[in-house]
């Protein structure tokens, strides 16, 4: 089953709904059970954050002065 984000248009709401098809008209918002929702286009592939392999830990070099 593919998930769907939305948005509520009445109280901001941002969430991900699991819904078949056919069933993407009968989505409201779970915060407020309003049914003017938008539903937001992502795309596919979505890579944001992850764990990164190469890290620089951070030696924080102090310059001299005072
Ligand atoms: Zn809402």
């Amino acid at each position: 089953m593919p998930v769907y984000d939305f948005k509520c248009s009445r109280c901001g709401n941002k969430f991900t709904v699991l819904v078949p098809m056919d069933e993407k008209g009968k989505v409201e918002c779970p915060q407020c059970r309003g049914k003017e929702i938008t539903q937001l286009f992502t795309g596919f592939g979505i890579g944001k954050g992850g764990g990164s392999s190469c890290d620089i830990s951070g030696s924080t070099k102090r310059f001299g002065g005072g």
